[in-house]
């Protein structure tokens, strides 16, 4: 694993944060706040705290930070001010001492732009680290483990030079986000880097850092000619990229056809994000609290009423810039058609492709292009074979990888034995434990049953159709309102040392916590929650 030789300190933290995005920043800026003014002796000894980041720097969602995307949410619901408006790290103080503030009011808008909200984080982290929050930087978390005295061994490996690290841990708090979700059928292309030329093919949290290599990459032959790139998914990303991978075509040349950039879309149209005043209410952090106490039945009804306030929605603004855009396409088709005689290279089409399901994807080492064939979503018939320079995947986060660094001996304490990626793992809220051992399984039993009929695929060209999908039981995780993941009670494990450290997690928990959880809303009420619930005795 290592391409150095390894280091371990001796030092012996109080608490180690695995990532350090906008939910471990707030939970630092929570901890200040006890290290100011510290109410007892735990408080204040609390101190050796250690968060370690993949990234080199402070950056967030860099890959997504497009000229003129606005924020989703409110300013207030920063990193400090539903817990602490007084606190030292408000997007208020940050206007104020960037000497924006009465500008900021004149603006009139509550959302500010993407760039200055990762400007305010950025400067939110020089803050914490320079008032003893310890950040390592340009480390990956690869192996989480426990120690013979029960507290978690922490492994990370160095990204510039491969060394392995070895930090020790009396609690953990796990907070890396989401990481790429690759539709099944371009997954198989993605992992043939050495045959599918890569530069081609991105998900959208790489987007920015990459467009220039793919753009270099479909046009490095000699003459110009029409470029095809298509855009997987129907939510926010896939519109701005969408609509960037619009504006930078059109400074290529094409010859005699125009660029085209097509939206492959299941739905039959694009959908607004719901925003309302009282959908809104939703992500309240009163809100956590009732869905946490809610049925699991509950639950689901609750996430599929809300769904589109995130997921595979547009925000009515991006909607209204993109149908403006496909508007003004056709408007200058008609001028086009009418002067025909005159010699004009029309500008990059943009083509939104309603019920698209895509049956099976296929790539071209001679012509290094991408082949779909699509079938109709309402009607299930194959309908078309459609050919592209590059592809997009906006398809989403997921969020489970994380259970992958967790040692066989730590996922058999937490009652999900050494589970594959490919066993989904139910949280279940702590309160509804009992229940859940009743109705579904003994859950001291550790089982897996980890099928080996899934992820057959072929190497080069992969489809929908052929892919054996079994249903899976899923192993339950308990998790506690203030979101500290419970060990199991089994006799296995009795009789070995007991688990002395606590592990949270983070961003990671919407199913018992709620839609709020994978955003901005509640991150900084939630912080207050994990630094009581660590500083607590029980
Ligand atoms: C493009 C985009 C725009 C968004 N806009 C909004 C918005 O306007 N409003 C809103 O409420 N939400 C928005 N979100 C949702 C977003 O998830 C939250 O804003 C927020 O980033 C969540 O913070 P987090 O710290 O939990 O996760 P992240 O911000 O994803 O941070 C996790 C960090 O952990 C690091 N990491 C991951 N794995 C490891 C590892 N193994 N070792 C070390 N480090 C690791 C990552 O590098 C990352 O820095 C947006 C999301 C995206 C992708």
């Amino acid at each position: 694993m290592s391409t150095g030789s390894d280091s371990s300190s001796s030092t012996i933290y109080d608490l180690i944060g695995v990532g350090f995005g906008p939910s471990n920043l707030a939970l630092s800026g929570a901890l200040i706040e006890k290290w100011t003014t510290p109410s007892n002796d735990s408080e204040k000894s609390f101190r050796t705290v250690l968060f370690l980041e993949r990234q080199p720097s402070f950056q967030w969602h860099p890959g997504m930070l497009l000229p003129g995307a606005q924020m989703q949410i409110s300013f207030l619901k920063d990193l400090a001010t539903l817990r602490s408006p007084q606190s030292a790290l408000t997007f208020v103080n940050y206007l104020h001492s960037h000497g924006r503030l009465t500008a900021f009011i004149n603006r009139g808008s509550f959302t500010p732009s993407r760039r200055e909200f990762a400007d305010y984080l950025g400067w939110a982290a020089r803050y914490v680290e320079e008032h003893g929050v310890n950040v390592n930087y340009g480390q990956e978390v690869v192996a989480i483990d426990e120690s013979s005295d029960g507290l978690i061994i922490v492994t990370s490996r160095s990204i510039t030079d491969g060394r392995l690290n070895i930090h020790i841990t009396r609690n953990l708090v796990l907070s890396p986000g989401g990481s790429a979700r690759i539709p099944n059928v371009v997954l198989p292309l993605m992992n043939e880097s050495s045959i599918v030329d890569r530069s081609t093919l991105l998900h959208s949290s790489e987007y920015k850092n990459r467009v220039a290599k793919l753009l270099k990459s479909i046009t490095s032959s000699t003459a110009p000619r029409p470029l095809r790139v298509a855009v997987i998914g129907g939510g926010q990303s896939a519109a701005e990229v969408t609509m960037n991978l619009r504006n930078l075509l059109s400074n290529i040349p094409s010859g005699n056809a125009g660029h085209q950039v097509d939206m492959l879309i299941r739905k039959g149209s694009l959908k607004p994000s719901d925003d309302s005043h009282f959908s809104n209410e939703i992500f309240a952090p009163e809100g956590t609290g009732n869905w946490f106490s809610t049925s699991e039945q509950g639950r689901e009804y609750l996430m599929a009423e809300y769904k589109d306030t995130n997921y595979s929605v547009v925000n009515p603004c991006t909607l209204a810039a993109l149908h403006e855009i496909i508007y003004d396409q056709k408007v200058e088709e008609t001028i086009t058609a009418r002067n025909s005689g005159v010699q004009k290279t029309p500008g990059p089409k943009i083509n939104i492709r309603s019920h698209i399901h895509i049956a099976s994807l296929k790539y071209d080492v001679g012509s290094q292009t991408f082949t779909f064939t699509l079938r109709n979503a309402l009607t299930r018939e194959i309908f078309e074979h459609e050919t592209y320079d590059a592809i997009v995947c906006a398809t989403g986060y997921q969020r489970h990888s994380w259970i992958e660094m967790l040692s066989d001996r730590l996922k058999k304490r937490f009652g999900i034995g050494s589970c594959g990626s490919d066993v989904p793992i139910r949280l279940v809220p702590f309160a509804q434990r009992a229940t859940y051992m009743v109705e579904t399984r003994d859950d001291s039993s550790n089982v897996c049953n980890t099928p080996d009929s899934i992820a057959t695929t072929p190497s080069i060209s992969s489809s929908t159709e052929n892919v054996s999908q079994q249903e899976v039981e899923p192993v339950n995780l308990y998790i506690t309102r203030r979101y500290r993941l419970l060990p199991i009670a089994s006799s296995k494990i009795e009789s070995e040392e007991t688990l002395k450290a606590r592990i949270y997690i983070q961003g990671l928990e919407e199913a018992t916590h709620g839609l709020s959880d994978t955003l901005l809303s509640v991150v900084s009420c939630r912080a207050g929650e994990v630094v009581d619930d660590l500083l607590s005795e029980d």
